[in-house]
């Protein structure tokens, strides 16, 4: 699958797994096992023979991105139209999400013939939340545009005289005689993925954190044969943008019992001492500096777009990133060519934090913080460069090899 196709059909975590079984399923022999738990997908690839220096090499990323999700009973009508009141998740940048064209897609579960079934869907209507015009908000050029999400989001979706409640819409997109018991809908930026900057250099799309690093870890992963002894594994997780701990997140069992059941059978290695010899590389978005606001980096230690890999590193370890890990990291990148730049966060600012931690510390695997940089992280339209896209691919592609 081409990558703006993913970056296009991957509008929820949902749509982020189908969309990657399908890459999978295009490019993947038969030793190749997936697990599925809702939004959270892994994929495990045996070696051709298991013996007790087997290592783990895992890459790990997050399918789930900030958005509004559409809440139970969202119907509110107000200057002849219909609203939807959105819940929060995440952190969205709440300004980039007004008069943009929004879709809405999602996960339904219903009954049906007493069976209870769910449904993947995405509507072909585009939503909007629009702007307050300058004239009815001076000052607002001078003073900075506030966003209450309570009462400032609400996103118009039909003309009053039409459907009436928004589940009617959603009872549409199931067979007849169904009866729909609940739905996880979220809205997303509907414009698709372009090349931008006068060279085609740049990428402008939603969601590019993290599914930019989902497709590095998936498009390597399908690539890469079996190896000898080492198992390669790709987890994708969903909620990171909510603290991972839901059964589907990096804070779950999910992985732990996936790697448990790989091992199972084969009568060697201990999984424990495995992991603490293995590697993980957890792959998430960082922060390019900004050409307008150079002063937001700490500037020795300041990404820019185009300037390859970005290897994340924090005192307070917000990142997994540690003098074992990066080494090997660091000798990766050496002996493949790969261009990498080193990510520090100013001590008056916070840093904010990955599925890396999580893992590092339940699994006890050694594990480096490392990603693509990007202007406009948690924007509805975030940006990459293309090179480092490639950079990034072509370095898990290694650590697969
Ligand atoms: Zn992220």
């Amino acid at each position: 699958m081409e990558y703006f196709e993913f970056l296009n059909k991957s509008v929820t975590p949902y749509h982020t797994v189908e969309a990657l079984k399908v890459l999978f399923d295009a490019k993947c022999e038969k030793n190749t096992r997936f697990f599925e738990r809702g939004g959270a997908l892994i994929a495990v690839r045996t070696p051709k023979q298991i013996c007790s220096d087997s290592q783990f090499r895992i890459a790990l990323a997050h399918t789930d991105f900030p958005t509004l999700k559409i809440t139970p009973n969202p119907d509110g009508a107000a200057a002849g139209v219909r609203t939807l009141h959105p819940e929060i998740y995440g952190s969205p940048l709440f300004t980039s999400w007004l008069d943009r064209d929004l879709g809405y897609a999602g996960l339904l579960a219903y009954e049906l013939g007493g069976k209870l079934q769910t449904k993947l869907i995405r509507g072909d209507k585009l939503f909007r939340i629009p702007q307050l015009a300058v004239h009815l908000n001076r000052g607002v050029n001078q003073d900075g545009l506030k966003v209450n999400p309570q009462t400032d989001l609400n996103a118009l979706w039909t003309a009053v005289g039409g459907k009436e409640r928004f589940v009617e819409a959603l009872q549409a997109e199931l067979p007849a005689g169904a009866k729909l018991l609940d739905f996880d809908v979220q809205l997303f930026d509907a414009q698709p993925a372009q090349f931008g900057g006068f060279e085609n250099e740049w990428i402008y799309s939603g969601r590019l954190d993290n599914l930019s690093s989902c497709h590095a870890i998936a498009e390597a992963f399908a690539a890469a044969g079996e190896l000898e002894k080492d198992f390669q594994v790709a987890a994708f997780f969903n909620n990171e943008e909510v603290g991972s701990t839901t059964r589907e997140g990096a804070g779950s069992n999910f992985l732990r019992s996936v790697l448990e059941s790989s091992l199972s059978g084969s009568g060697t290695g201990d999984l424990d001492s495995m992991l603490a010899a293995s590697l993980a590389l957890s792959i998430d978005m960082a922060h390019a500096e900004h050409p307008n606001f150079v002063q937001k980096h700490e500037s020795n230690h300041a990404p820019v777009l185009g300037g390859g890999v970005v290897l994340k590193m924090n005192s307070q370890k917000r990142y997994a990133s540690d003098v074992f890990s990066n080494a090997r990291f660091k000798l990766l990148c050496e002996q493949n060519n790969i261009p990498y730049q080193t990510f520090v966060m100013r001590n008056d600012m916070p840093c904010g934090s990955t599925v890396g931690p999580t893992i590092s510390a339940s699994l006890g695997i050694p594990t480096v913080d490392i990603g693509e940089p990007m202007l406009s992280m948690h924007s509805i339209r975030e940006m990459t460069d293309v090179a480092d896209h490639e950079s990034m691919i072509r370095l898990v592609t290694a650590f697969f090899g």
